[in-house]
């Protein structure tokens, strides 16, 4: 049976954490499946096929890696895709507390589903998207803390 993995996320944008992580995943897992959820009650500040085309370009040398999009549950989707496994990234105690809860629930959903965290390289544990948003909303030098791909696009 492939070992298959799911990584959700907004990654409104992509950064070099979320590298990171799939990058240090890519020899742990047959496919990783990066799942971009679509939440109609978010707004977010780049569309959805620019988030995945960023993301599928800053993977395009992986053929192991698959960019998707998804609503709903995330165990729904990744029962659907056939992963036994969610990916997630922990930065901080912060992230810890949060994602526990959200381990939790999904096993009580899917007890068949484990997830499993990576903790971030502590050269990148202090981006977020959201920083890296509000630096680009406010004119700030952002190349620094995304891929190639989202840079190339946003200069
Ligand atoms: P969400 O909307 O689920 O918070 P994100 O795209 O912000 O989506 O994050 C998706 C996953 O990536 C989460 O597991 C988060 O902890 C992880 N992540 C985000 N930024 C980093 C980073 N700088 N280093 C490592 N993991 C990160």
């Amino acid at each position: 049976m492939p070992r298959i993995a799911l990584f959700p996320g907004s990654f409104d944008p992509i950064t070099l954490g979320h590298v990171n992580i799939v990058e240090r995943a890519v020899p742990l897992f047959d496919e990783i499946i990066l799942a971009v959820g679509e939440n109609s009650e978010k707004h977010y500040l780049f569309p959805l096929a620019q988030r995945m085309q960023w993301m599928r370009e800053t993977f395009a040398h992986h053929p192991s890696i698959r960019v998707v999009s998804y609503t709903g549950l995330t165990v729904d989707f990744a029962r659907s895709q056939g992963a036994h496994f969610l990916l997630r990234g922990l930065r901080n105690p912060a992230d810890f507390e949060f994602e526990k809860a959200i381990a939790q629930a999904n096993r009580e959903m899917e007890p068949s589903l484990e997830t499993v965290f990576l903790l971030t390289s502590a050269r990148w544990a202090f981006i977020s998207s959201s920083i890296v948003r509000d630096v680009i909303k406010n004119g700030g030098d952002y190349t620094r803390f995304v891929p190639e791909s989202v840079r190339v696009a946003r200069t």
